[in-house]
This record gives structure tokens, C-alpha cells and sequence, in this order.
């Protein structure tokens, strides 16, 4: 079926076929539209519409629409892009819990002629104080008694906007001393006299997510109702209402959401982020959504290979962020064409090459894949070279350029330092060098050349500015702190203007992804980014790959 390594929920699914309690597999990926999608959604995205695909159902994409105070259309454009990116298609299988709000409201109805629900006039705050603890058992409502005639009537007049936001609310009749506070008569509607994005104003109370999520899960015949943690207390409430109601009962099974390093994936803090401006929008390249990871040049593949090896457990665990970075270098290296790029640009006029003159050196493409081909690159007697890429007086172990050494410029010749030109402040602006013309290619003939350097010919250089990104965070937990704006990386973002690339990148298109020989990857940016006029780099990545070396060491 799958080479795969299995993990406990593949295992859940195949043993619920072998008996015949279900005899197919159908999932939903259900957000909520209070935000964009999120890393961790795409750990969700990809074991929801992966169990689908592998066994030949189907996954459903529901929005869980159920409270239009924080939700908005914009999210749910951006949600349905986003999973499409990843890879993923729900084809006809598109839902909203709000297509069920009448099936839910009758639902209800039916509890309360059975005696399972009531309409109650606590508040909010006091519903928590008569909830108890874990140690205390909760105490019964005044209005717990309520005949059914009562609660019918009362309920009606929720729904037909009688009364005011918070002050009633329709609440299961279970158990005030149940172990699980979850059961202790959960409240199932409450009053919101708020405009739905979809239903308009013709709901005046909207369900609790319990109450809906279970349901639409039966409605649609979901057979493995897959989520986080932090619902398995849920679950008997969720199998509450589908026994109460006597319908078709899908399976909840639980799994470890995905924690990653340096990272905050709470769609509140992210969104706290986006309205105080600590960032461009949600697609910034530093967020962790999936729009930011985008924007940032992560490829979809890179993503799921991620999901796949991080695995489905049952704990919580905390994930490096390099382990991500590791799958998107993997990617990166494959597929990404090598271009020549210089950031810091500093002159270099080789003495004894004919002014004028320009020849085409060939370049390889990318040499992890042949088929990729190579292209001419433009040299001439003035080049931009890193900065970095020369030292005056180096230091020890320094194998690029300084005075009366040699370097190989890519691809095209031997060159050695002859001396530097300063302006009046004593800065140095240019470097001045010879070549072998004998070199072409780069063949040493013999001598040892130690270095070899990137560079773009002056003349046909075009200009761009680079955006070069780091973590957000400067701790590994920023959900640890307070307030995740005393932890924030101040060198997250260094704009750079004034680079210098090959010609052949005037024409990349936005969300091209090329490496930067010796730099990184880089990607054109999605949003700003205008082949021929205005060129705009953000790096995805750098070449470095940590993770190999938090793997050795064991962790
Ligand atoms: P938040 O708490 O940040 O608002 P959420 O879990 O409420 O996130 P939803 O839109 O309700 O966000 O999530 C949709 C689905 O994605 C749910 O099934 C949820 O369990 C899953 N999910 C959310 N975050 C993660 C995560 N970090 N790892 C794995 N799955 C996740
Ligand atoms: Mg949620």
C-alpha cells in the first residue's frame, strides 16, 4: 500500500477497515477563518488529505465558520489558496459549518423535547463559577429544571433575537459532578447578534464548536475525525451528542500538534504581530504561515516533506526549525538554477585586460541536474566583487583575495591582486588585479589556487535590492514569554539596495528560486518584485545546513 513508515492513526484507519467499522476513509481539514494558515495547519493538511489520498477516500475542507465575531472572508480566500499550494484538493468536498446552522438549530430542538438541554440566564462568569473544579463538583443552574415547554419557547425567541448578547445561552443537560468539566452541561448556543460573513443577519445565535464540529463531521459521513491534542478531553462530548442524537458516529482520534522552533504559531499572537506593524502583513516572510513561507521561497514539496518526517505522535515535542530548513535545502539544491549575485559590491579592474573587450564564459546551471543546461555569462575588465571576498590584510586561513595572492573568478580566469585604490577618506574603492589569460575556465595550470569567488561584470550588472531574512525570534520558546515583543530578533530583516546580479536574472519572474552562488537561496518576492523594472530578492535561506549537526549531537 505504502512505503511509508506507518504511525498510530495509519494504524487506527487499517484496523477500523479489517472490522468493518468503517469501509472507507473520509477526513475533513476543518480551520477556522480567524486567520491564515499556519505551519502547523500544514502538519494537519497533509495527514487529513494524505490518509484520504492513500486510501482512496476523500478529505473534505470545512470551515469551521461558527463565530463571526473574529472572521472574515479575506481568510477564507487565503485558506482555500494556501491549501491548494500545498498540493492538495478537496474537488466538490468544499463545507461550511454554517450550511448547517438550520440542521444544528433542529438538533437542538430535538435535546430539549428529550430533556438534554436547557435554556439557561447565567452569565458567562457565573456559568464558570458554578462550574467547579477538578477537585469540587459543579453546582446545578437555578433554571436547570426548566420545563421543556419553557426551554422550546425560550430557545425560539434566542433564535428570533429577543434577548441580548450573553445574556442566556442553551446548555446540554449532563453531569455537573462529571470528572471531565467538559461534560458539566456545556453550553451549546450562545446569543450573538453579530453579521455572519456568509448567513447575513439571519442568525441571532450561533453554535459552540463542540456542538458543531461533531455533527457536521456526521452530516458528511467523516469517518476519521482527525485533530489536536488539546481535544481529546472533547471527545467524550463528542461522542455525547452523536449518541444523544442517535446519528451516524464518525471517529475522533487525537494527535501531537506540531511546535517548532523559534516559532509562535497561535493565530491571536500572529495576528497581534500583523496589526502592530512588527511585520508587512501575514504573508511576511518571517511569519510562519504558509502565505509568509511562500513569500519567503519555500516550495510546497519542501513543506510536505517536512510534515512526513517529523511524524505523527501522540506527545507534544518541540521541532527544530532547522529540521524544516534541512527539507527545504534538499528541495532548494535539486531544483534551484545557480546564479552569480553580488550583495556588497566592491570594484575590481583587472589591469591587463583590453578595455572594451567582453567575452561570454559558460556557466553551469545547476549542477545537480544536468538537464538544467548552462548559459553565457558576460565578463569585461571592471567586475563587482563581494566585499567580503577581500582583505587587505587577512586573517589566518583566508583563501580569497588580498594583495599578491590568487583567486579563481568563477568560471572565467585566474586573477591576482596587484593593489588597492582609496578615496580621500582612505576607503578602499576599487581592487586592482591581473589575469592569466592562459586561466580560461579556471585552470590553475599546475599552481595552487586556494579561493575561488563569485562576480558580475560592471557593465552589464542590474541592480536590486535584497531582503535578507533571519527567525523572528531570537529564543527558541518565544510562546514562553509574557509578551513575544520583548523577544523579537532585531536582525530579522537587513534590506540591502544597490546589489549586483547577472543579467539573467533581470528577467526572473516573482516567486523564481534561485541560489545565489555562495550566498544562499533566494527567491523573487512575490509582492514587489517586477521583472525588467524592479528587481526584489528575499532569501529563503542560507547554504549553511545546521541540522545535520543537532541530529549528531542528539537531539
Ligand atoms: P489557533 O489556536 O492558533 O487559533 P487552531 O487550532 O484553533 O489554531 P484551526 O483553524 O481551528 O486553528 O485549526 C484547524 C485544524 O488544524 C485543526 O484540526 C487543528 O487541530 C489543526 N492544527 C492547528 N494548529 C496545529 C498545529 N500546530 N499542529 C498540527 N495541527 C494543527
Ligand atoms: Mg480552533
Amino acid at each position: 500500500m505504502t512505503d511509508k513508515p506507518s504511525h498510530f492513526i495509519r494504524d487506527e484507519v487499517v484496523e477500523d477497515l479489517r472490522t468493518g467499522r468503517f469501509t472507507g476513509v473520509v477526513t475533513r481539514f476543518p480551520p477556522e477563518p480567524n486567520g491564515y494558515l499556519h505551519i502547523g495547519h500544514a502538519k494537519a493538511i497533509c495527514l487529513d488529505f494524505g490518509l484520504a489520498q492513500e486510501f482512496g477516500g476523500r478529505c473534505h475542507l470545512r470551515f469551521d465558520d461558527t463565530n463571526p465575531t473574529k472572521e472574515s472572508q479575506e481568510y477564507v480566500d487565503a485558506i482555500m489558496r494556501d491549501v491548494r499550494w500545498l498540493g492538495f484538493d478537496w474537488g466538490e468536498h468544499l463545507y461550511h459549518a454554517s450550511d448547517y446552522f438550520e440542521r444544528l438549530y433542529r438538533w437542538a430542538e430535538q435535546l430539549i423535547r428529550a430533556g438534554k438541554a436547557y435554556v439557561d440566564d447565567l452569565t458567562a462568569d457565573e456559568i464558570r463559577a458554578y462550574r467547579g473544579t477538578l477537585t469540587e463538583a459543579g453546582q446545578a443552574s437555578p433554571h436547570r429544571s426548566r420545563s421543556v415547554e419553557d426551554n422550546l419557547d425560550l430557545f425560539r425567541r434566542m433564535r428570533a433575537g429577543e434577548f441580548e448578547d450573553g445574556t442566556k445561552t442553551l446548555r446540554a443537560k449532563i453531569d455537573m459532578a462529571a470528572p471531565n468539566l467538559n461534560l458539566r452541561d456545556p453550553v451549546m448556543y450562545r446569543i450573538r447578534k453579530t453579521t455572519h460573513q456568509r448567513t447575513g443577519d439571519a442568525w441571532r445565535i450561533y453554535p459552540m464548536y463542540d456542538w458543531a464540529h461533531g455533527q457536521s463531521d456526521s452530516i458528511e459521513g467523516v469517518t476519521h475525525s482527525l485533530c489536536t491534542l488539546e481535544y481529546e478531553d472533547h471527545r467524550p462530548l463528542y461522542d455525547w451528542y452523536l449518541d444523544a442524537l442517535g446519528i451516524d458516529h464518525p471517529r475522533q482520534i487525537e494527535f501531537a500538534r506540531l511546535n517548532l522552533s523559534h516559532t509562535i504559531m497561535s493565530k491571536r499572537k500572529l495576528l497581534t504581530l500583523v496589526e502592530d506593524g512588527i511585520v508587512s502583513g501575514w504573508d511576511d516572510p518571517r511569519m510562519p504561515t504558509l502565505a509568509g513561507l511562500r513569500r519567503r521561497g519555500y516550495t510546497p514539496e519542501s513543506i510536505r516533506d517536512f510534515s512526513e518526517r517529523i511524524g505523527i505522535a501522540k506527545s507534544d515535542n518541540l521541532v527544530d526549525v532547522a529540521l524544516l530548513e534541512h527539507c527545504l535545502r534538499e528541495d532548494l539544491n535539486r531544483r534551484a538554477l545557480r546564479r552569480m549575485a553580488v550583495l556588497r559590491p566592491l570594484r575590481l579592474v583587472i589591469e591587463n585586460y583590453p578595455e572594451g573587450q567582453i567575452e561570454e564564459v559558460a556557466a553551469i546551471n545547476n549542477p545537480e541536474d544536468p538537464s538544467a543546461g548552462t548559459r553565457r555569462v558576460p565578463f569585461g575588465r571592471e567586475l563587482w566583487i563581494e566585499q567580503d571576498d577581500f582583505r587587505e590584510t587577512p586573517p589566518p586561513k583566508y583563501f580569497r583575495l588580498s594583495p599578491g595572492v590568487e583567486v579563481r573568478l568563477r568560471y572565467a580566469y585566474i586573477v591576482k591582486c596587484t593593489g588597492v585604490e582609496r578615496d580621500a577618506s582612505g576607503q578602499i574603492m576599487t581592487v586592482r588585479c591581473t589575469y592569466d589569460p592562459a586561466s580560461r575556465g579556471g585552470d590553475a595550470k599546475g599552481r595552487k589556487v586556494k579561493g575561488t569567488i563569485h562576480w558580475v561584470s560592471a557593465r552589464h550588472a542590474v541592480d536590486a535590492e535584497v531582503r535578507l531574512y533571519e527567525t523572528l525570534f531570537s529564543v527558541p520558546k518565544p510562546d514562553e514569554a509574557d509578551d513575544v515583543r520583548t523577544v523579537l530578533s532585531p536582525s530579522s530583516l537587513e534590506v540591502l539596495t544597490g546589489c549586483k546580479l547577472e543579467p539573467a536574472l533581470a528577467s526572473a519572474e516573482p516567486e523564481a528560486r534561485v541560489q545565489f552562488e555562495r550566498v544562499g537561496y533566494f527567491c523573487a518576492d512575490w509582492r514587489d518584485h517586477a521583472p525588467g523594472r524592479r528587481l526584489v530578492f528575499n532569501r529563503t535561506v542560507g547554504l549553511r545546513d545546521t541540522w545535520a549537526k543537532i541530529e549528531r549531537s542528539g537531539r
